[in-house]
């Protein structure tokens, strides 16, 4: 469902992201793994040209490329995607930040029906419904997480890319993370998941990518993958200390 090509992105002389390939097939969870400054969020950003597009390579949705599309093209294609950080409108109720990320990409559709949308979100990340209309602002970390999720989930994607949705979360918030990961992939999604740590990535990824300092060092089925050992020097090592 999803393709991506040689996608590289420089900054200047660093080379953030540096010919990455990878291939995800529909319902699929796809997991992304590396330490801190690898270019994992970087990838998710050049996908989604959120901000910048990459500087080579090419993205490929359902065979068709996304390459010349625009942030909000990309998303109403069908990958839309959460940030690392539980980015929220504060002031604004829970429903009403889902609304609005609902009506930032279909300006067009009846407020029922973005409602409607909003509400089915809430419902897929079990997002509490007395909670539908407190501030997001007040919201703990996991909530606000769920907020974000539910704000990507309402545009109906084929495919959801999650940056860390477990980062800062409690033991049992990650195993509750976990349920909502497989839920959406159950609802028919694909999802592409970026985690700093392999706990939750080695659960549920059907196929692991792990990379350092931009490049590919590893993929494939993740039992395989965590026991390379390039893997275990360059990353693993790290990751468990
Ligand atoms: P983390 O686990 O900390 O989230 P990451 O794997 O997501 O790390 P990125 O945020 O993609 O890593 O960063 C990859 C590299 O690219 C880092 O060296 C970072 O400093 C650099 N970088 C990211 N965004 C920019 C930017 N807009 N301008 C310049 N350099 C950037
Ligand atoms: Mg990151």
């Amino acid at each position: 469902i999803l393709s991506v090509r040689g996608v590289a992105k420089h900054f200047g002389g660093l080379k953030a992201v540096n010919d990455v390939s990878f291939d995800v097939l529909p319902q699929q969870i796809f997991g992304i793994a590396g330490p801190n400054g690898s270019g994992k969020s970087t990838l998710f950003n050049v996908m989604t040209k959120v901000p910048f597009g990459p500087t080579k390579g090419e993205v490929r949705l359902n065979g068709k490329s996304i390459m010349g599309l625009s942030a909000h093209r990309i998303a109403l294609a069908g990958i839309a995607r959460t940030f690392q950080r539980e980015n929220v409108f504060a002031s604004l109720s829970a429903i009403d930040n889902v609304v609005v990320a609902v009506e930032s990409h279909l300006p067009n559709a009846p407020f029922a029906e973005q409602i409607e949308r909003a509400e089915e979100a809430l419902n897929l990340v079990g997002f509490p419904a007395n909670m539908h209309n407190s501030p997001a602002g007040s919201l703990p970390i996991f909530y606000r997480k769920q907020l974000m999720i539910a704000s990507a989930l309402a545009l109906q994607p084929k495919v959801l890319l999650l940056d860390e949705p477990a980062s800062s979360l409690t033991g049992p918030e990650i195993e509750r993370m976990k349920q909502i990961i497989l839920r959406v992939r159950d609802n028919g999604m694909t999802v592409v998941l970026i985690e700093h740590v392999l706990g939750l990535l080695m659960e549920v990824s059907d196929q692991l990518l792990v990379l350092d300092q931009g490049v590919m060092i590893g993929k494939g089925d993740p039992i395989t993958v965590t026991r390379d050992p390039i893997v275990i020097e360059a990353y693993l090592g790290v990751a468990h200390e």
